[in-house]
């Protein structure tokens, strides 16, 4: 079984092919042509579309994939692959019937469902964690999700909107309309915006950039403490673009989370291929409805 896999965010359109060879052994998988295109979110919700239909064209074509699945930005409806709700870093998004828009393009089986709700799927089964974890993606923006307990399927995977839960009153105007958001704060995106850098490995590692790494942690800590109090999870799992550089900051930022215990926090062991493992792992065992 082939699938072409894909993971669309804000700024880029990671996809790749993963390969299972025994389906009744889903973590035996090989992932390859892995590889990434610019999202051009800010050409408008046609430039978006075409770039995910040449991303999946490219791999159907070459690879003789059977089927399509993937993890995108916004919330999206379990049943149908639409999405239900997405901010403007994916424009035109809301109300896009993603599934069926590629189903009937590439008369191929497709599931879509949430990024951060793939990258949980995925830190789960393959990343080796216990039941109850929070996972969060530091991207464009910040998606958050809960695994509960139990047989691996949508009724265990949570999608939290930790995103655009207000951290500060009157604070920056959120893509969602609300301002204050924690995705404004905890995110890729507030890194470049508060040190006006396209690098943002330089927030932790130039001096210049103190305020804004501490405010940063500040930020974090707070929608962390707010996840392990309201969740209690085993673990807090902490993925996306952020955390590829992680050698730059996890230790300073772990030291300071003590009252955070008894959570473990736990970078994201599959990095940047979490939502294209987490759409395939989806796909394949069949419980997510949307197929
Ligand atoms: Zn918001």
């Amino acid at each position: 079984m082939k699938l072409a896999c894909l993971d669309v965010g804000g700024t880029t359109i990671k996809s790749a092919v993963v390969t299972v060879n025994d389906k009744e052994d889903l973590k035996s998988y090989d992932l390859g042509a892995f590889s990434f295109v610019p999202t051009e979110a800010s050409m408008g919700f046609e430039r978006i579309r075409a770039n995910i239909h040449s991303s999946v064209a490219a791999l159907v074509k070459k690879h003789g994939c059977d089927m399509i699945a993937v993890a995108t930005a916004g919330t999206v409806d379990w049943d149908s692959g639409k999405v239900t709700y997405a901010t403007d870093a994916l424009p035109g998004f809301t109300g896009y019937d993603f599934a069926k828009d590629l189903k009937e393009t590439f008369s191929l089986p497709a599931i879509v469902i949430n990024d951060a709700t793939a990258a949980a799927v995925a830190e789960h089964c393959y990343g080796d964690l216990s039941d109850r974890d929070v996972v969060l993606t530091l991207g464009t923006g910040l998606g958050s999700a809960l695994v509960k307990p139990g047989v691996l399927d949508c009724d265990c995977v949570e999608d939290l909107h930790l995103g655009h839960i207000v951290l500060h009153k009157d604070g920056y105007v959120c893509k969602c309309g609300n301002k204050g958001c924690a995705e404004q704060y905890v995110s890729a995106s507030a890194l470049k915006r508060d040190s006006g850098q396209n690098d943002i490995s330089l927030v932790f590692t130039d001096k210049r950039y103190a305020k804004v790494k501490a405010d940063f942690f500040d930020n974090m800590h707070r929608v962390i403490k707010y996840a392990v109090e309201k969740y209690s999870p085993d673990n807090v799992v902490i993925g996306g673009g952020v955390v590829e550089i992680k050698n730059l900051w996890w230790n300073d930022f772990v030291a300071l989370c003590g009252d955070c215990a008894p959570s473990v926090l736990r970078p994201a062991a599959l990095a940047n291929k979490a939502g294209v493992l987490g759409a395939a792992y989806s796909a394949m065992c069949g419980k997510f409805r949307n197929q």
